[in-house]
């Protein structure tokens, strides 16, 4: 494969942005190499610097439910950005994508835009303590919710523990306001609840933890956490920016019939465009100001063409079928590979939920938790990653992020992607 146009592109990025990239994932280290520039995406196809086409999987992280270029939102976006690019003033296409939101959630009474799923997070947990009135987090081992610094932490030793930074410049008292436990284990929970319960404000978990692998809870796991929330006044704040839209309009609260006090969205919501949000009861968001006390803001929150965006994308998730067909397609590739891995009996498991995959060399057919993945086997990840490459099929370079079907993805599509990773399987399963 020429790459000579990425390369170039990439000594010189390495030159004006830290390891050439503006976010770290993109440099490829897990998979070795040099990071693909791309220049066009259309549909399920992105086209990189030196021509060559891949059918992406990636989906710039989840965001592009439609695939690439979508013509219906783009026009809206350049409908909109005719008339300007931002106000700091309200505008009507606020309320467009609230109500669309709002409307269609049975878990949102009102919303908060922001830019990214970072802030929405960051914002949570701040409305999350102001509420109580208390300082401390739960998270999981596993799950990513974006770099705010005090949920840059994993577990420190121990059972019922602080968490350590994972990240220089993040003070120990923060990481100290983290407790990490690990996924689904009720015990865990409820012990630190019972101990605990006066100075946590809420548990934060990715309700289908999909930022580590692909870490499906059990459904009583997630009962149990709203039951425990409920009983000792700490809030349940569900981080959807990979779930939200995903795996059905109301995201996994909707999925598991499971109501949390916050819910926290990003990628689909913005449409390509940066959007986060976060989102609650009519009572929990009349904490933030001006209504409250909870203090938070955005010069470029709600802006009018990123909301454009939000709303043409999400306007066709609505769409009678649209999480049915996404889901069949998604079956259909996953059982395709599926089949193959049986007939050659190779340690390898395919998880799927929605329209969400991932692939692990294992042959554990539930796995819950961080630690249960074989970091030992993330070396022929990186050789089926490049076999992939090679052959026209393109993910998130790293063997611990999923996949994503689009709406665009054809079924010759996800059959020349079945028979590619077939091949790429045989490779380096010999
Ligand atoms: C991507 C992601 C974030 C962070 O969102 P950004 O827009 O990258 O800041 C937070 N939580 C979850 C679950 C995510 O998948």
């Amino acid at each position: 494969m020429k790459q000579d146009n990425s390369q170039k592109l990439f000594e010189i990025a390495k030159t004006l942005m830290p390891g050439g990239v503006n976010s770290p994932v993109r440099a490829f280290k897990s998979v070795g190499g040099t990071p693909v520039f791309m220049k066009q995406g259309k549909g399920a196809y992105i086209t990189d610097e030196d021509d060559n086409q891949y059918i992406d999987y990636c989906c710039s992280w989840g965001p592009l439910i439609l695939g690439h270029a979508n013509e219906k939102v783009q026009e809206k976006i350049i409908e909109t950005v005719k008339n300007g690019t931002s106000f700091g003033a309200p505008t009507a296409l606020e309320n467009q994508l609230a109500e669309l939101i709002i409307s269609n959630h049975s878990y949102i009474e009102k919303i908060r835009f922001v830019s990214s799923g970072t802030e929405a997070v960051m914002s949570a947990l701040r409305l999350a303590r102001g509420v109580t009135g208390k300082s401390k987090i739960i998270k999981f081992e596993g799950c990513y919710h974006g770099h705010v610094d005090s949920l840059l932490v994993k577990a420190g030793s121990g059972l019922v523990t602080f968490g350590e930074s994972t990240s220089a410049g993040v003070p120990e008292s923060f990481a100290n306001e983290t407790i990490v436990l690990p996924l689904n284990d009720e015990d865990a929970v409820a012990t630190t609840l019972e101990k605990l319960s006066h100075e946590i404000a809420a548990i934060i978990i990715e309700p289908i933890p999909a930022n580590n692998g692909l870490l499906l809870q059990s459904h009583k796991f997630l009962l149990h956490l709203r039951e425990l929330c409920t009983k000792y006044n700490v809030l349940l704040i569900f981080d959807e920016v990979i779930s939200g839209f995903r795996v059905g309009f109301e995201g996994a609260a909707g999925l598991y019939k499971i109501q949390p006090d916050i819910i926290t969205f990003g990628k689909i919501i913005g449409g390509g465009m940066p959007v986060g949000a976060y989102g609650a009861s009519h009572e929990i968001m009349s904490n933030i100001s001006p209504l409250g006390n909870v203090y938070q803001a955005g010069t470029l929150s709600g802006n009018p063409v990123a909301m454009a965006a939000g709303a043409a994308q999400l306007n066709e998730c609505l769409q009678k079928d649209f999480y049915h067909d996404l889901q069949h397609k998604t079956d259909y590739l996953v059982d395709g590979i599926k089949k193959h891995i049986k007939e050659k009996n190779y340690e390898i498991t395919i998880y799927n939920i929605g329209s969400i995959f991932w692939f692990a060399f294992s042959d554990m057919t539930h796995l819950t938790r961080a630690d249960q993945i074989n970091a030992g086997k993330m070396t022929l990840f990186a050789k089926v990653y490049h076999y992939l490459l090679d052959n026209g099929i393109y993910f998130g370079p790293s063997g611990y992020e999923v996949g994503f079907v689009s709406q665009a993805h054809t079924f010759e599509d996800l059959d020349k992607t079945i028979k590619t990773m077939c091949d790429a399987f045989d490779l380096v399963m010999v």
